[in-house]
C-alpha cells in the first residue's frame, strides 16, 4: 500500500513552495513510484510531489506531446526533478485545465502556447524538451503545483461561481 495519498483543496501543503532535490535517492525513487501509481488510480495525466504532501520539485506525468490535429498522445510515465520552465510563446491560448486536487472544477485557463522544459530523470540526467500545446500546459501546471500556485489562482472568469465551488470541493474531500 502507497504511504502517499492524494491531497484535497483546503490542505494548507498545496500552498506551500517546494525544495530542490539535492540526490535523487531511494526516497525519490520510491516517491516517485508511487506517485505514478497514484496518477493511474485516479485517472490523471500529472501529479505533483506536493499534490501527495511531499514538499520536493518533482512531477511524474504520462503525456507525450500534442500533434498537429490537436490531438493529445499520452504514453509510459515519466519523472521530472528540479524542472525549470522557460521560452515561454508569446502566443496565449485558453484551453479546459483540471486538477485531481480540485475534483471536477474544468476552467478555462489561458497559458503560453509552447515553452521549453528542463528537468532531471530518475537516472539523474539532465534533459531538455521543447513542449507544445497540452503538454506545455500539462509542465505548466504541474510545475506551478510545486510553487503553492494551483489552476483557480489563474482563471480569470467569475469567481464568485468558483468560490462556491470551491467551499463545496473542501466540504466533500478535504473536511471529510
Ligand atoms: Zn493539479
Amino acid at each position: 500500500m502507497s504511504q502517499y495519498e492524494l491531497k484535497y483543496y483546503g490542505d494548507p501543503v498545496l500552498r506551500k513552495k517546494a525544495k530542490p532535490i539535492e540526490e535523487i535517492t531511494d526516497e525519490i525513487r520510491d516517491l516517485a513510484y508511487q506517485m505514478i501509481q497514484i496518477m493511474e488510480q485516479y485517472k490523471g495525466c500529472g501529479l505533483a510531489a506536493t499534490q501527495v504532501g511531499v514538499l520536493y520539485r518533482l512531477f511524474v506525468s504520462n503525456v507525450e506531446r500534442e500533434d498537429e490535429n490537436g490531438e493529445v498522445h499520452l504514453g509510459e510515465a515519466k519523472v521530472y526533478i528540479n524542472p525549470v520552465i522557460s521560452n515561454p510563446s508569446n502566443i496565449l491560448v485558453e484551453h479546459s485545465e483540471g486538477c485531481l486536487s480540485i475534483p471536477k472544477l474544468s476552467l478555462p485557463i489561458e497559458r503560453p502556447l509552447s515553452i521549453t522544459i528542463e528537468a532531471t530523470d530518475l537516472e539523474g540526467r539532465r534533459f531538455k524538451k521543447e513542449c507544445y500545446g497540452f503538454l506545455a500546459r500539462n509542465m505548466m501546471h504541474e510545475n506551478d503545483h510545486l510553487n503553492g500556485v494551483l489552476h483557480i489562482d489563474r482563471y480569470k472568469g467569475n469567481r464568485e461561481a468558483v468560490s462556491q465551488a470551491l467551499r463545496k470541493i473542501k466540504q466533500t474531500y478535504y473536511n471529510k
